[in-house]
């Protein structure tokens, strides 16, 4: 490998492999080593089953440094709310979450999102792969072209499709550099943006919670395909404030009328 090489693939210490209530042991270890093999450090596991435990350790196979360092949280939240960009895996194609699109296509856009902070690889289940809230959380979906009659890889081969991808992009001089200076929203930020938007949508009678169709994964969509800069958040959380006061004055000026006596015209001395 070239210094060149060297360097560029430090570019991988930005991902984190999130695992999302992984049921078998075995396969975080596999999955440890599999990253290990790409150059991949960071392993995030979401309520997994039997971790820490001596069968993660035996399939790690000398990559238990990764799962040393792996962090354990109880929320998927958790794991991405300081990531610039989280993408989720799936093997099946679902109505929410855009069209998913193969790694190699997505490894540019990565590895560009990486280059400003860490940046998440999110796979599911064993038995169920990711629920639809959880990929809502994720900005992109990432879908390995296997065999659609039988699309399903191994958790471990997975983490190891993408690893592979992603270190050939780098390898291949895919260009990790930021688009530009400024400072990409981090996804908890993201979430904050999300609940303002339907708070401000229910107050403006824009939105129902009782009835919410399907406006706030469609807004998820729309502002998580945007990559919105921090300064981006900002001014739309400004507008929202403003709207939302807005709103409030609006309410307070009804009730003023709806209480007093005559619609609110003023009564003549008795
Ligand atoms: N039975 C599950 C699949 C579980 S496989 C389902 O129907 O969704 C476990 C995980 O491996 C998936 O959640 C996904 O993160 C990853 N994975 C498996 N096959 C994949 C594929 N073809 N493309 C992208 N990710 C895949």
């Amino acid at each position: 490998m070239t210094s060149a090489d060297r360097t560029s693939v430090n570019a991988l210490g930005a991902f984190r492999v999130v695992l999302v209530e992984t049921s078998h042991p075995g396969n975080i270890g596999a999955a440890a080593r599999a990253m290990k093999t790409m150059g991949l450090r960071h392993l995030y596991l979401v309520n997994p089953t039997g971790f820490p435990g001596a069968e993660a350790t035996a399939r790690a196979a000398g990559a238990d440094d990764v799962l040393y360092h792996a962090r354990v949280v109880s929320d998927l939240s958790d794991a991405l709310k300081d990531c610039v960009l989280a993408c989720a895996t799936t093997a099946r194609r679902r109505e929410i979450g855009g069209v998913p699109r193969a790694p190699r296509g997505l490894a540019a856009e990565l590895l560009s999102a990486a280059a400003k902070g860490p940046v998440a690889l999110v796979f599911g289940r064993e038995s169920s792969g990711l629920n639809n809230a959880e990929v809502l959380q994720c900005q992109l979906t990432l879908e390995i072209p296997a065999n659609p009659a039988y699309s399903s890889l191994n958790l471990a081969s997975a983490v190891q499709v993408v690893g592979y991808e992603l270190r050939t992009a780098v390898l291949a001089g895919v260009s990790g550099d930021p688009d530009s200076g400024e400072e990409l929203a981090g996804v908890g930020e993201l979430e904050g943006l999300y609940a303002h938007f339907e708070a401000a949508a229910t107050a403006l009678g824009f939105h129902d919670p009782e009835h919410p169709k399907k406006l706030m994964a469609r807004v998820r969509a729309l502002f998580g395909k945007s990559r919105l800069t921090h300064s981006e958040v900002q001014i739309l959380r400004g507008l929202l404030s403003a709207g939302e006061r807005r709103a409030g004055d609006l309410e307070r000026i009804q009730a003023t009328l709806t209480d007093s006596p005559a619609g609110g015209a003023e009564q003549p001395p008795g």
